[in-house]
């Protein structure tokens, strides 16, 4: 008998069930109408969630939280408003290891629940004073917004857009490894796109920058919020014709080109990865990026 085709690959912290409900942000009588007994506040220890052994986010009624805390508004789920707390702190440095943990334990739906809600209340937590006069500004618009009573001057939550990309060139993939990845683990090039660039601009001068090749026909492929603290990882492929590498050795530890078998290979070993490759684990855009490029 055979198994049941696999469903396709959910992107981690894409496919968020909840419902937005722009319309109740700018309303404060609905806000406040909706602040009852039945709204559900996410249950946090800081930026990170508490769930169940299921993998479940838990969450806290309004009465559980002190009255004077920031609340974002989340969106609708179940005819039930949500709310996340505004922590005392925003989050410092890159994800850490118990971070890690919850995209692994975390059910899909909740894991984007909770990255949605975890960019949104690190950005209240660091931008508590106005960034044009210094004066203290206030959670306004469901917490989709700041404002400065001072100066007048709205603030809004940041996506900040990355480029990550795939470089093909005969049949071979150009993957690279940062001096902080662990042993093996190589993955696709990526960077910030800057003021006053397209995507595509983007993508051709990180490549350059990174490992000397220039690239043509870029094209776009999937994206990914990560929420490590506001990205949108925007995942593209290129074409490379000439494969010699000039590694930028302040940003990369090694760039290779890797054929399809040894792809395949490293693919099909897992978690362990083989002697040369330890493939992007699947919580990655780029897993799913090399996955595209190996299957199409
Ligand atoms: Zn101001």
């Amino acid at each position: 008998m055979h198994a049941p085709a696999a469903p396709a690959p959910l992107m981690a912290f894409a496919g968020s069930p909840m419902d937005r409900a722009d319309h109740i942000r700018a309303d404060p009588a609905a806000l406040g109408n909706l602040m009852n007994w039945r709204a559900r506040v996410m249950n946090l220890d800081g930026l990170l969630p508490e769930f169940d052994d299921n993998g479940r986010l838990l969450w806290h009624t309004i009465a559980d939280v002190a009255p004077d805390a920031e609340l974002v508004f989340l969106g609708m789920m179940d005819d039930r408003a949500h709310f996340a707390p505004v922590p005392d702190q925003g989050g410092t440095g890159p994800a850490m290891p118990r971070a890690w943990q919850v995209m692994q334990l975390l059910q899909p739906e909740d894991l984007a629940i909770y990255g949605g809600a975890r960019s949104l209340i690190d950005w209240h937590a660091r931008h508590r004073f106005c960034a044009n006069c210094g004066s203290p500004t206030k959670l306004v618009k469901g917490g989709w917004q700041r404002h400065c009573d001072n100066c007048g001057t709205d603030h809004f939550p940041r996506t900040d857009p990355v480029t990550i990309m795939l470089v093909e060139h005969d049949d071979k993939l150009l993957l690279g490894r940062q001096p902080r990845f662990p042993p093996r683990m190589y993955s696709a090039l990526a960077g910030f796109v800057e003021p006053g660039e397209t995507i595509e601009e983007a993508v051709a001068r990180e490549i350059h920058e990174e490992a000397g090749v220039r690239v043509r026909d870029v094209r776009y492929i999937a994206s990914q919020p990560w929420p490590f603290p506001s990205q949108l990882m925007i995942g593209c492929t290129s074409i490379a014709d000439d494969p010699e590498l000039t590694i930028d050795t302040t940003e990369l530890e090694d760039a290779r080109w890797f054929t399809r078998a040894e792809l395949e290979e490293a693919r099909a070993a897992g978690e362990h990865g083989t002697d040369l490759l330890y493939f992007p684990r699947p919580f990655a855009i780029a897993h799913h990026l090399v996955t595209w490029w190996l299957d199409k």
